[in-house]
């Protein structure tokens, strides 16, 4: 016999973790599947800066506000041992910037503090333009998704199908009512090509050293504070890398020179080198919720290349949690909180998360 669960969510990074914790809180018994272990996928590579975006008023600035608000509680709340609350100050890459961030002030809506360019000297950061600090933000450390999935079952396994027998979804040695896919940018599980979800490369470079950093901070990479003698920095920006490459030292060295321009990183000694993909789709917007049945949809709507409208089908009790960008440690309580309750309690997700605004839009491009 095989061993019955609620729900198998296959990926455990923060999207996976995250999920299967919600779920577990409302009383799901769960199964959390990774074929390289918890966190080993981009949410191990990533700096896991926790920070605001800073722009005009589009919605998903708001939508990353409220996600920020939401995981600030948790991680504060439940998850304090790993999450450091050093503050995050975003600095403007040159004067153009500078200029845009003059407008973006004026649709902050999270705590904040200006930074003159005297002010960041004294602590030792070399800036010609205002910063805007955020004092909620911060870095979580990697191992807060084993924290999550603590108490929950897990399996290291490659899924390599899903099947469906009599209402139930059959995945390895295990069965489930529902599938959540939080798979990152590894997608190849089911025909979700309308959702675009594209992977982007880069990587982190962990420094010892003695230089005595307060706040992390992000310019056009992320700097750390100096956590227990160390220092993280981080980018992801390579879109032309299509797959994991292996990491190396040039393209940290690559890291560190950009961050010898900020700060004194003389004595910067490489420790530790992380390189990863992290998945993000055409709005840059997290998906979460159902999945649409293509083969079905393209098949029985007869007029559907020409842009008419059909009522959607979905794979039944299966679900996506994905796409997170650059903001995964932001996104993701937001976005598992929501897709646990629908899951659970049938309440609606989010619209602003809703896959379904892709579909139409890829269909048109189909012809
Ligand atoms: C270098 C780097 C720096 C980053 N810095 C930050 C940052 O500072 N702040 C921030 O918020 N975000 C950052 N990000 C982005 C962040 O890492 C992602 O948004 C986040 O990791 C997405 O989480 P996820 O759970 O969706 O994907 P992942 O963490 O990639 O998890 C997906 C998991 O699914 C597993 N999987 C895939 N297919 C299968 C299968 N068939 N069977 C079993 N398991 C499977 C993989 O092994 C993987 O562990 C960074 C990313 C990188 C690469």
């Amino acid at each position: 016999m095989k061993h019955h669960y609620d729900t198998i969510v296959i990926g455990a990074g923060i999207a996976g973790c995250s999920t299967a914790y919600f779920l577990k809180q409302l009383g799901q018994d769960v199964l959390l599947v990774d074929k390289k272990g918890i966190a080993g996928g981009g949410s191990g590579a990533a700096g896991a800066f926790f920070s605001p975006k800073v722009g005009i008023d589009l919605p998903i600035k708001q939508l990353s506000d409220e996600a920020f608000l939401f995981a600030y509680e948790l991680y504060s709340k439940h998850f304090s041992e790993h999450f450091l609350q050093s503050g995050i100050l975003r600095i403007p890459k040159d004067a153009t910037d500078a200029q845009k961030f003059e407008t973006y002030r004026r649709y902050i809506t999270l705590e904040h503090e200006i930074y003159t360019p005297q002010k960041l000297k004294e602590l030792g950061i070399q800036s010609d333009f205002e910063a805007i600090l955020f004092p909620q933000a911060g870095i979580c450390d990697p191992s807060i998704c084993e924290q999550m999935a603590q108490g929950i079952e897990y399996e290291l396994s490659d899924i390599k199908e899903l099947n469906q027998e009599n209402d139930l979804w059959i995945c390895g040695k295990y069965s489930a009512q529902n599938i959540v896919l939080a798979t990152g940018y590894e997608t190849d599980l089911l025909d979700i090509r309308y959702m675009s979800i594209k992977g982007i490369w880069g990587n982190r470079g962990d420094f010892k050293t003695q230089f005595k950093l307060d706040l992390s901070m992000h310019k056009n990479i992320s700097i750390s504070a100096n956590f227990d003698g160390v220092i993280k920095i981080g980018a992801t920006h390579e879109l032309d890398v299509k797959e994991v490459i292996p990491c190396d030292e040039k393209s940290v060295a690559g890291l560190l020179e950009k961050a010898s321009s900020l700060i004194d990183s003389s004595d910067f000694e490489l420790t530790g080198m992380h390189c990863g993909m992290r998945a993000s789709n055409r709005d840059y917007t997290p998906t979460v919720g159902k999945i649409i049945d293509v083969e079905y949809m393209l098949q029985n709507s007869p007029n559907i290349l020409d842009g008419r409208r059909y009522p959607l089908r979905y794979i039944p009790n299966i679900y996506l949690h994905n796409a997170l960008g650059a903001r995964g440690f932001v996104f993701a309580p937001y976005c598992a909180s929501e897709l646990a309750q629908h899951i659970v309690t049938g309440k609606a997700i989010d619209a602003r998360l809703d896959p379904d605004r892709l579909f139409y839009n890829w269909v048109r491009k189909l012809k």
